[in-house]
């Protein structure tokens, strides 16, 4: 049972979850936590102040958090339960404190001292909420994610090693009878025990990871929505809880940006064939989405729309390329040589369009590029992608989703790469109204069904 930042922001969050794993006792969960909403955002936040040298309005800028996590504990603990969490946060405030003062001192980006630091968040909820369950008559027990999820040393966006799951096994599994184990989500280690992080949004892929390793029967993620909706409740307020979902579904709108999953929470899901379900921590009756292998089971329809902004779309054309081979692989080896993941990909005859997200490295990249062909840039686009087991059977989904939007600018279409999703590119600018547009012909109005054969006329 994986709980969000918005799930255990306040003191009224937090009573909601342990209500929530009071009823599932009987069914031996492990919890698996995130920092109180806003906290990692905060503990970034600060080791950016530190690196620009101010180590005191670094530490200072977390104060109103600290007292956040000290307020809950007032309203939920007692005695010396909360004496022990108030010590815990006088620890983690000293020692964000001297991480600060090193930082500044030495003003390179420090990415393991990054990662020490931003794990507090996890490390101060997961304490709080063991408290907290314990508090309510839980036998709860904290668990340090970093003696099972062991990663290499990637900080920042650190991928989980084999040795994980048997760690995760040995760890975690003898206290299932008793107790219900607590772990933060997010963080890890290396061999060597220093501090890793999975990348933002990385909890819930803990949880796939552990809910794997364990065999669980469902890996649950509670969030601030009631499932994976139709759109992104932000831009489509219409939008509508799906209530099944097939796993490359549900992968392919966490890639093209449903925030609601993880991208990555899925595989572990897939390698154990375990059901994902997503439920809302605030309306916990209300049934959210299930996740499953079979396809058959999720009806065929168009199931979602999901988007992501700030994408950068770089073309390169080259004669050169015509008739030849080997330049794709060239292509490719420069965006691997600077270490960036490329999203969606279209070429033509002599040139490739390619997007990407991470344009930290932008410009080295460019002046590799430019030794291929020429290079043309487009930033601030927004990826929409059309998903569901119902693209690879319904005729006419394309003309009807591109004739709703033929006023709005539409570049690299790529369909057909996965059989479940249409994906193209338009500018940010438009974005939302596109969206908008496209949840209304495909989830508001009625679709019109596959013509019969009494509709097809045979010319002879
Ligand atoms: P948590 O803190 O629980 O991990 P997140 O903020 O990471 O929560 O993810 C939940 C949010 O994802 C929702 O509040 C919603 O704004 C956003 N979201 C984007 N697309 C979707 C979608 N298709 N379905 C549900 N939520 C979505
Ligand atoms: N707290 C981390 C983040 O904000 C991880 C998570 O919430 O899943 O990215
Ligand atoms: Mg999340």
């Amino acid at each position: 049972m994986k709980f969000g930042g918005t799930s255990v922001e306040d003191a009224a969050a937090i009573r909601n979850v342990v209500a929530i794993v009071r009823l599932a006792v009987n069914s031996r969960p492990v919890v698996v936590v995130s920092a109180l909403g806003g906290f990692t955002n905060a503990l970034l936040g600060s080791v950016e102040t530190a690196i620009d040298g101010d180590a005191r309005a670094a530490s200072k800028s977390l104060e109103p958090e600290f007292d956040r996590h000290l307020n809950i504990a007032e309203q939920l603990l007692n005695n010396e339960r909360r004496a022990a969490f108030v010590s815990t946060v006088g620890d983690a405030r000293s020692k964000i404190r001297q991480l600060h003062k090193i930082i500044a001192a030495h003003p390179v980006t420090s990415p393991p001292l990054q990662d020490e630091i931003v794990s507090y968040g996890e490390h101060l909820s997961s304490q709080l909420l063991t408290a907290a369950l314990a508090e309510a008559g839980v036998d709860a027990r904290h668990v340090d994610a970093r003696s099972c999820i062991k990663t290499d040393d990637a900080y920042g966006a650190a991928t989980p090693q084999p040795e994980t799951a048997n760690a995760i096994r040995v760890e975690i599994e003898p206290l299932l009878a008793a107790k219900v184990p607590v772990l933060g989500g997010f963080i890890g280690s290396t061999a060597r025990g220093v501090t890793t992080t999975l990348g933002r949004g990385g909890s819930d892929y803990t949880a796939a990871i552990v809910g794997a390793a364990l065999d669980a029967r469902e890996i649950q993620i509670w969030t601030d929505v009631s499932g994976v909706l139709t759109a992104d409740p932000r831009v489509v307020r219409t939008a509508r809880t799906i209530p099944i979902l097939s796993y490359q579904e549900a992968a392919e709108l966490a890639y093209f940006g449903a925030k609601v999953l993880h991208p990555k929470t899925i595989q572990p899901a897939i390698d154990k064939s375990i059901p994902v379900r997503v439920c809302n921590s605030r309306a916990a009756k209300e049934a959210g989405t299930l996740i499953v292998a079979e396809s058959e089971a999720a009806p065929q329809t168009i199931k979602a729309i999901a988007h992501k902004n700030g994408i950068t779309t770089v073309q390169v054309t080259s004669a050169r390329m015509l008739g030849a081979y080997g330049f794709l692989h060239a292509l490719f080896g420069v965006f691997a040589d600077h270490r960036i993941a490329v999203d969606v990909v279209t070429t033509s005859e002599v040139s490739v369009s390619l997007s990407i997200d991470d344009t930290s490295d932008l410009a080295d990249l460019l002046v590799d590029l430019e030794k291929l062909g020429s290079v043309e840039v487009e930033e601030n686009r927004t990826i929409i992608s059309v998903v569901g087991e119902g693209l690879r059977n319904t005729p006419g989904i394309a003309a009807r989703v591109f004739s709703v939007i033929d006023d709005i600018n539409v570049t690299m279409i790529s369909v057909g790469a996965s059989s479940v999703n249409l994906t193209f590119m338009v500018d940010e600018q438009r974005a939302a109204e596109a969206i908008a547009r496209l949840h209304r012909v495909c989830f508001e109005e009625p679709f019109p069904s596959t013509p019969s054969s009494a509709d097809v006329t045979v010319l002879a």
